[in-house]
């Protein structure tokens, strides 16, 4: 059996660590993860009891077109649901994306470091892959429209961007898709669009409906709380949506996960108060690298990565054995940096006294 030879070139994702696996791992009763950018405070519960109402209808294929829930997302973006496309979290659609227009013909453009999705499944596509340094942490815009040319099939930008949670202004964002092609996709995943509080953040809705070839990447994985649903969604052009719903899997979002991610739309009370604790907690790490003369990256997002003048890697695996996990820079491109998704309170509290002895040991 042959598989296409780029695919053995590539590697399996790496997860951060299960919480479960870590306990039996080093005996721990408690283990605070903050390595998944997942939602410390959960979900709403009222996505908690539609989920519940929904267990008796298991034996049930999910609507294919997910009706309720894309009624429900058209009018909180207000736009068409011809313009929306669901997807198994946004990583399908990023999957979908690349199977439906890229091949060895063309290109995509990406930045370099950036969400490790949109290369990888380029890459098993055959489409050669530029990449484009950051600038300071930053995208550097006019390198990547440089890097554009006719063979560009797509250019994406995550804004904020994970793994700096640095973000892209609007008058930058517009510069840029001036000097983009139309016959060139732009995905702007923006899966941390309800963590942003700066204020000249672009109007991404306003974008797409300027620009024909803007797609817009959103989840409900992160500030929604539902990683485990696996739903995103995608909204663009009504006639690229309706080429990539030729290409998706007939159920590829669950009943459950319809219901559930509908529910949780409605709650957006939760999601203030989700976004309000996470700026008050993110504020404390800012005092805590600038007290250690560390370096950080300012954040858009639920995480931040900063410096922490030793091997990642190692005040990783000291902090596992503490039943901390975060993530080593090293796994991300910023060896010496750690990533830590920003917790509850008592939670950082913990994280940050251990932080404290390991830096100033
Ligand atoms: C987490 C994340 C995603 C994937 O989210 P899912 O909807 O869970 O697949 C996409 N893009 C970025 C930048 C992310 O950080």
């Amino acid at each position: 059996m042959h598989l296409k030879r780029r695919i053995t070139k590539l590697g399996i994702y790496q997860a951060g660590k299960p919480i479960e696996e870590v306990q039996k791992e080093y005996g721990l009763t408690k283990v605070i993860k903050l390595a998944s950018n997942e939602n410390p405070y959960g979900c709403s519960p009222r996505a908690i009891s539609a989920g519940n109402k929904m267990l008796q209808q298991l034996a049930l294929y999910p609507d294919s077109n997910a009706t309720a829930l894309k009624g429900k997302l058209a009018s909180h973006h207000n736009v068409k649901e011809e313009q929306l496309l669901l997807g198994n979290g946004s990583d399908e659609i990023i999957q979908l994306l690349c199977r439906s227009i890229l091949d060895e013909t063309c290109n995509s453009v990406m930045a370099d470091i950036t969400f490790p999705q949109y290369r990888h499944n380029s890459m098993i596509e055959g489409a050669e892959i530029r990449q484009v340094p950051l600038m300071d942490g930053y995208h550097d815009l006019d390198s990547m429209a440089r890097a554009v040319d006719e063979n560009t099939k797509v250019v994406w930008i995550c804004n904020p961007n994970n793994p700096t949670g640095t973000y892209i202004n609007e008058k930058s964002l517009r510069l840029f898709l001036e000097q983009i092609p139309s016959t060139c996709l732009v995905v702007i995943d923006e899966a941390y669009a309800e963590y942003v509080a700066a204020l000249d953040f672009p109007n991404s809705m306003s974008l797409v409906h300027e620009y024909n070839n803007v797609l817009l990447l959103r989840t409900f994985s992160k500030a929604y709380g539902l990683a485990s649903c696996r739903v995103g969604y995608a909204v663009g052009n009504e006639n690229l949506i309706a080429s990539l719903n030729i290409v998706r899997a007939p159920f590829n979002v669950g009943k459950l996960s319809q219901a559930v991610a509908a529910a949780a739309l409605d709650d957006q009370a939760f999601i203030q108060e989700t976004h309000i604790k996470n700026r008050t907690e993110m504020e404390k790490y800012y005092q805590f690298c600038t007290a250690n003369k560390l370096a950080y990256y300012p954040s858009q997002t639920n995480f931040l990565l900063f410096e922490v003048k030793q091997s990642g890697e190692l005040l990783f695996e000291k902090l596992l054995k503490e039943g901390v996990i975060v993530r080593p820079g090293e796994k991300l491109g910023f060896p010496n940096f750690i990533r830590v998704t920003i917790g509850k309170e008592d939670d950082n509290a913990v994280v940050l006294e251990k932080l404290n002895k390991y830096i100033n040991s």
